[in-house]
């Protein structure tokens, strides 16, 4: 039997890859705890938690008890007229970690479709007030999924570039620094008189996909504040940054301003099985409740709420809370600062930044998004036995909530190679 890596090559087109250029897939055959085994039985540490969804590492057997038991029980149903027990405690648990506005919850697939949901929450909420407001404000470099509003709303790229001319409105401002947070303050009292801004869609704090990008807490409080009192809906996009990664449950947990409505998904089914998750205040929610049918939300996925998948939610959000990752949350966040403490200072390291568990690193060499010397950047990794993704000069770390110490140090291991042969 040919490998799986050629058998890949007939049949299959990969999500973001140039084949042409990128014909090679590695097979993944299994994976455990921090580890992924490809099909030569070579181990990897997955140091970016296969996009910060296996937080609480690969295949946990918690999660897969949990989730095997309510197979066997209910498997899937509509969810347009039906209800079930884990969207209902979900429901319940979940409300305890979120921002104390948060109260209802509307679920999706993934989180392209988190953001769709509550860009279109935004701008229907005017819409059954009877306003008119068809813009949407964003970050330049922001990144909100690949579907039509998501992809409008994110920063230009070779993501979404052949589509622009399709893209609703949508405005775009820089993040915030403590340099020009007067200036954007001073063009939004001016922008705000149109009265036509539905909603502001942003990454709090850390942007992921801009190579984890991250801004200053009281400039956005600022930003927010703003909007707020203007009636524009803030939208906070933490499909990435949610459930502990920055050292709080949600980013949101830094500002005192608080989203109307809130988008989730990647570490919220931890990594199991997807699901897409949008939560919004009662004032939103109260918009849409009426005698008149079409002022309802008029949205809906085949699989919403799937019972596993609320499960697998679950089951993830009481390992977040045990004491044991909540103390290995803090021991990475540590091992990060001591790590960050040897090399931010080396030549070739043009700058770093940490919040919790996140933690990047910029190179001091001009790289390409897609370009050569990131590929052989990766491959260094690989070969090391260890999976990161770098973003142009950026290498990043987001690994599992469970990894050790040894497991660490084998990731900053690579790293410290990389930056000597660079
Ligand atoms: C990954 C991501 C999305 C898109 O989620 P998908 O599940 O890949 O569609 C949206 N917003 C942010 C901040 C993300 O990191």
């Amino acid at each position: 039997m040919e490998k799986l890596s050629q058998r890949d090559k007939k049949h299959l087109w990969h999500p973001l890859t140039q084949h042409k250029m990128h014909p090679n897939m590695l097979a993944i055959a299994r994976a455990e705890g921090a580890f992924l085994y490809d099909e030569d039985g070579k181990e990897y540490i997955d140091g970016i938690s296969s996009w910060y969804t296996c937080m609480y590492g690969h295949c946990h057997p918690y999660i897969l008890g949990k989730v095997m038991d309510q197979m066997q029980r209910l498997d899937q149903v509509v969810f347009s007229g039906f209800t079930h027990e884990p969207a209902v405690r979900l429901s319940e648990e979940l409300i305890k970690i979120l921002p104390g506005n948060q109260e209802k919850m509307f679920f999706s697939d993934n989180g392209s479709t988190a953001t769709e949901i509550g860009i279109k929450m935004a701008l229907q909420y005017h819409f059954n007030r009877g306003e008119k407001r068809n813009v949407l404000l964003a970050f330049e470099e922001g990144f909100h999924g690949d579907t039509f509003g998501a992809m409008s709303v994110s920063g230009l790229s070779v993501y979404n570039g052949p589509f622009e001319e399709f893209f609703i409105e949508v405005e775009r401002i820089p993040v915030p620094t403590s340099e020009n947070i007067d200036g954007i303050v001073e063009q939004l009292k001016k922008r705000l008189k149109n009265n036509d801004l539905a909603g502001f869609i942003y990454e709090p704090l850390v942007q992921g996909a801009a190579a984890m990008k991250m801004h200053d807490a009281d400039g956005l409080e600022q930003i927010l504040a703003l909007l707020k009192e203007h009636q524009v809906l803030t939208i906070a996009d933490e499909v990435m940054t949610g459930f502990g990664k920055t050292g709080k449950f949600f980013a949101s947990d830094y500002l005192s301003t608080k989203p109307d409505i809130m988008c989730l998904s990647k570490a919220l089914t931890a990594g199991l099985v997807p699901m897409g998750l949008t939560t919004c205040t009662e004032e939103v929610y109260g918009a849409f409740y009426s005698d008149d049918i079409a002022k309802g939300l008029f949205h809906g996925h085949t699989y919403t709420a799937n019972p596993l998948a609320c499960t697998a939610a679950l089951s993830a959000l009481e390992l977040l809370q045990t004491d044991q990752v909540q103390e290995n949350i803090s021991n990475i966040v540590r091992w990060h600062q001591e790590f960050n403490e040897e090399v931010k200072n080396h030549p070739k390291v043009a700058g770093t930044r940490q919040l919790g568990v996140i933690y990047a690193l910029d190179l001091n060499v001009k790289m390409e998004r897609y370009g050569n010397l990131r590929d052989r950047l990766f491959k260094h990794f690989m070969d090391s036995g260890v999976f990161l993704r770098p973003l142009g000069n950026t290498i990043y770390i987001l690994a599992p909530f469970i990894i050790s110490k040894e497991q660490m140090e084998k990731i900053y291991d690579a790293i410290r190679s990389a930056i000597e042969s660079i």
